[in-house]
């Protein structure tokens, strides 16, 4: 299948052309002809899958026709962070560069005055996080009646973030006449009723669940407590074949304080959450990209879709809550066929999350045994054996459809990397002395890194 078979425009095709795309991903090949018949649509897809051009491009097509006027915009994306949200922007001026559409993007942290005239002269497409945008309507500065075509984007993150009773009042003010598009990696209750309530008649489109991390990820462990992991992630980052790392925390301060503590090391780092201005969190990003700093620190929130292409490694410096964090944070290495590594700092305390993840991602991560600074063996507590926990299983909710894609996408015919995790199929567990925890025993005598070494 090819972008002219779904029904782009040759404006389109040939910005897609231009920007290097040949063949549309499952996500894009099923939602595009679906948002060019004007239905509405459930797109149950996670970052990495392609899933922003499969409403950006059609989007286009369609806003291509109509006229703007002031205040009005004809089309709403909702994003749930500033990062996302400017995104997207990036992907309508690469897509839409033959095209004269006109969009405006209204984020927290940043100067409203350009947006605002570009609003008060009319705008095609108004990109948005839901808190600046209902800041702006209430003080008259915009008005929603003109909107056909909404978008929700990353849904279960928006509710995460608290964000529903905003998008239902933003939504309110809408025309009831219009295209709605929803997107979300996972359909949680709340989700599934705000989906009933504000789309009809939706065609439902989906890609791979986020239980299928990249084949070509190596998931690796250490058991460390709290007070030693900072020592440790010093420690792993000397090793140079840590080309660069997302190192995630929980909080913000955590963040800070691995900020402070690289650089003091003389590692060059920054640290993005959700207090620092929209300048200095996009200044960072682009450093990062560019390869000025090495190591970027983030919460998951901040950290929400990044697309960072060739990062070598994701370290979990804090175990996440959700085990659907730990696939969508993974999700930002191994892309495009590259192959990753994702390193897990585990206390005692976050066991029950590591045995989570194992259970969503159906494989036991990688215990690392060469580690200076693993946890003490507490008497009493159990091991990973000991717990007698059974084999991992799928948790019920999750859809399955298509999950061959995204290795497809990663793989590229030529130079497919040879699957790191596929070696770990015939491990064998025994339990350790010191760790107290399970311990896979690695046969591959080709280590990635001297840190690494198990
Ligand atoms: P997204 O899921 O929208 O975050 O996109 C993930 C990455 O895939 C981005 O770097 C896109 O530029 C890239 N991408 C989008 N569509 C395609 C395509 N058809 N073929 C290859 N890469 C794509």
């Amino acid at each position: 299948m090819t972008f002219a078979d779904l029904g782009l425009s040759p404006e389109l095709l040939k910005a897609v052309e231009d920007a290097g795309y040949t063949t549309p991903t499952a996500i894009q090949a099923q939602a595009i002809p679906t948002v060019l018949m004007m239905r509405d649509l459930i797109g149950i897809a996670q970052t990495g899958t392609g899933k922003t051009a499969s409403f950006v491009l059609p989007m286009i097509d369609v806003m291509a026709a109509g006229r703007r006027r002031a205040l009005m915009p004809r089309s709403l994306i909702l994003e749930p962070t500033r990062e996302l949200a400017a995104q997207v922007a990036e992907n309508f001026e690469k897509y839409g560069k033959n095209h004269d559409l006109k969009m405006a993007l209204l984020i927290g942290g940043v100067q409203m005055g350009d947006q605002l005239k570009a609003l008060s002269e009319g705008v095609d497409v108004l990109i948005a996080t839901p808190g600046r945008l209902m800041d702006l309507f209430e003080r008259g500065k915009i008005m929603l009646n003109g909107c056909e075509l909404l978008v929700i984007d990353e849904a279960d993150r928006m509710l995460d973030m608290g964000f529903i009773p905003d998008i239902r009042r933003v939504i309110e003010k809408l025309p009831r006449q219009r295209q709605t598009l929803l997107f979300s990696a996972t359909i949680p209750y709340d989700i599934g009723r705000l989906a009933d309530t504000i789309l009809r008649d939706p065609v439902r489109v989906s890609v791979a669940p986020p239980s299928a991390p990249a084949e070509s990820v190596e998931h690796l462990l250490y058991y460390v407590e709290k007070a030693d992991k900072a020592q440790l992630l010093k420690h792993l980052l000397s090793d140079d074949t840590v080309k660069n790392a997302l190192v995630f925390t929980r909080t913000r301060h955590g963040a800070d304080r691995i900020e402070r503590t690289l650089s003091r090391a003389g590692i060059r780092t920054e640290a993005i959450h959700g207090d620092k201005s929209q300048g200095s969190r996009e200044r960072a990003l682009a450093a990062f990209k560019k390869g000025t700093i090495r190591v970027l620190v983030a919460t998951d929130i901040a950290a929400r879709g990044l697309d960072i292409v060739e990062l070598s490694h994701v370290f979990n410096y804090d175990m996440p809550n959700e085990p659907e964090a730990y696939v969508h944070r993974i999700g930002r290495t191994a892309r495009a066929g590259l192959s990753g590594v994702a390193v897990s700092f585990c206390g005692f305390e976050e066991r029950p999350l590591l045995a989570d993840i194992e259970r969503l991602i159906r494989k036991h991560l990688t215990v690392v045994q060469d580690n200076p600074y693993a946890s003490p063996a507490k008497p009493g507590l159990p091991t990973r054996l000991e717990e007698g926990r059974q084999e991992p299983r799928p948790r019920p909710y999750m859809i399955t459809v298509d999950a061959s894609f995204l290795s497809a996408m990663r793989s590229p015919a030529a130079g497919a990397p040879p699957s790191r995790a596929s070696r770990h199929a015939g491990d064998e567990a025994r339990p350790t002395a010191g760790a107290g925890g399970r311990t896979v025993q690695h046969r591959d005598a080709a280590r990635p890194s001297r840190a690494f070494r198990k």
